[in-house]
């Protein structure tokens, strides 16, 4: 007899705390409580469609590229986010992995972030900058749950606690939740999408016409 697991679910789950360093760590919950304080754009699409909170989702989205800070985490992610591919039954076929997206999040007590995916993604993922005690936990759907039509209960959702330092990575299409909490203080996040890009070769063409 033998059972198998096929197509397994994988979460990447990493401290970065110690390779970041405590100055990197101090600079860039600086510059996020900066953004957050100076992004005017960002407040008021907040308003609208993140209620309580902040997100630069809708006005700053690749800090990465605007941001030596946010950059120079992008730089340390990078190596992450390769780690991961590395497991995942795909054949990259020589192409390499880039950010293409990334923003901040501030969520006080009670800020929800409802069930969604980043559809057009390969690998997703939030790094955890600051996390007061009782918040953190990124909850997960179980991607056969649409599927399910007369199984017994079973585990639909797993939540996941992350502490400041950590990043969580994903595939895009797993789907995910910050469901309220109470806490003090705020939990800031930054999260970021990969794509599979295109082959280096033709991008160096394209550059060069
Ligand atoms: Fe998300």
């Amino acid at each position: 007899m033998a059972i198998k697991a096929l197509f397994p679910t994988l979460l990447y789950h990493s401290g970065l705390a110690k390779t970041v360093g405590e100055r990197f760590s101090r600079t860039l919950l600086d510059e996020c409580q900066a953004l957050a304080a100076s992004d005017d754009a960002g407040q008021r699409w907040s308003a609208k469609h993140y209620l309580g909170g902040y997100t630069s989702y809708g006005s700053l989205d690749r800090l990465h590229q605007v941001s030596s800070v946010f950059a120079g985490l992008a730089r340390r992610l990078d190596w992450h986010v390769k780690a991961f591919a590395r497991r995942l039954p795909y054949d990259l076929r020589g192409r390499t992995l880039a950010m293409t997206d990334c923003w901040l999040n501030v969520m006080p007590a009670g800020v929800v972030h409802s069930l969604h995916l980043h559809p057009t993604s390969f690998i997703s993922g939030t790094y955890y900058v600051q996390v007061p005690k009782g918040a953190g936990a990124l909850k997960f759907e179980d991607p056969r749950l649409s599927k399910m039509m007369a199984a017994p209960p079973g585990r639909a959702f797993v939540s996941v606690p992350a502490k400041a330092g950590d990043v969580i990575l994903f595939e895009s299409w797993l789907r995910h939740e910050v469901p309220p909490a109470r806490y003090a203080g705020e939990r800031i996040s930054i999260s970021f999408n990969y794509a599979w890009s295109v082959k280096a070769e033709s991008a160096r063409k394209r550059s060069t016409r």
